[in-house]
């Protein structure tokens, strides 16, 4: 998830640590939303859905337990890494786009690799337009230019859903992309076209990433904890939210939550400062829970990314 940069709006800063704390005093698997997702996943079909190499980072947890000690199989789409832009925005420095892209393509491999699972590449553009709705639409417009229309898109979704046959699909959230990049969305929003396309017995149990990864409009505590890799979930949303506690030890004796940071360390050029081995910055236990919506629970089309102002940058 490359990190953009805008302007701080306190008004907005206001309202969410307000709303981010409300969520966070919750506490683990509080209330009727609590959900045993070990149960659920356990030997399941399970398809990972992102756009970019290292989308998969905040599942890592929920999938290592499933795929390697589950009997769950699982496997990983990234749909638009090519001529990627996430090594300079990364790196702060110039990267070749094509050399980027191989580059993310080997750590998600390895990543893959990581939770037992392989992985299919689409090959769209790794787009960097405005993180609203006019470039969530100015995105959707260029991938169908560029790949033989936006009902080519579709079925490029509904061949690989044809091919894996998933129980469950993990994928991003078409409001709001967790970080209001428009790839995040867009390759959301087509993959529950292809769902809909599906006959209504095969319809896979779709599950969200439900936090909010936007450091700009973050600040004090929750900044903090954020910056030091804790899950913020999406302020605000009054759709069911439900909770993975990655502070679980897995069979192996290893808290569930270390997968997420050694998925980031493989990520090298997107986590840097991991990747050398060095001890991931303690994060508290209650910002080591990874939140999801259900896909069944909310409306796609919804635009919750409009009211934060991201209209920068313009992209190109
Ligand atoms: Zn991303």
């Amino acid at each position: 998830m490359p990190v953009a940069r805008f302007r701080l709006i306190p008004r907005l800063l206001s309202w969410l640590a307000i709303t981010v704390g409300a969520c966070a005093a919750q506490g683990v698997g509080d209330g009727p939303l609590e959900l045993d997702f070990t149960e659920l996943m356990q030997g399941k079909n399970v398809l990972f859905v992102g756009a970019h190499p290292d989308d998969e980072f905040e599942f890592a947890p929920m999938l290592a337990e499933a795929c390697l000690f589950n009997g769950a199989t699982c496997h990983f789409v990234i749909a638009s890494e090519a001529h990627s832009v996430g090594c300079s925005l990364a790196a702060e420095d110039t990267v070749d786009p094509d050399e980027c892209s191989e580059v993310r393509r080997e750590e998600m491999r390895r990543s893959a690799a990581l939770l037992g699972g392989e992985v299919t590449f689409f090959g769209w553009e790794d787009l960097f337009y405005s993180h609203d709705a006019a470039g969530l639409a100015l995105n959707l417009a260029q991938w169908a230019a560029d790949n033989g229309g936006h009902d080519a898109l579709v079925a490029r979704f509904r061949s690989v859903l044809d091919e894996r046959q998933p129980d469950i699909v993990l994928t991003l959230d078409p409001r709001h992309g967790s970080s209001c990049h428009p790839n995040h969305r867009a390759v959301a929003k087509l993959l529950f076209e292809a769902i809909a396309g599906l006959p209504p017995s095969t319809h896979p149990d779709v599950w969200l990433e439900a936090d909010f990864w936007i450091a700009e409009r973050l600040e004090g505590e929750l900044k903090d904890i954020f910056m030091r890799g804790g899950i913020i979930p999406w302020p605000g949303v009054d759709t069911p939210l439900y909770w993975y506690d990655a502070t679980k030890r897995l069979p192996n004796g290893h808290e569930a939550w270390d997968y997420l940071v050694e998925v980031q360390r493989v990520h090298r050029s997107q986590f840097p400062s991991l990747a050398d081995g060095r001890p991931a910055p303690w994060v508290p236990r209650e910002f080591r829970r990874i939140p999801l919506v259900r896909a069944a629970d909310i409306d796609p089309d919804d635009e919750l990314c409009e009211p934060l102002g991201l209209a920068q940058p313009a992209g190109p």
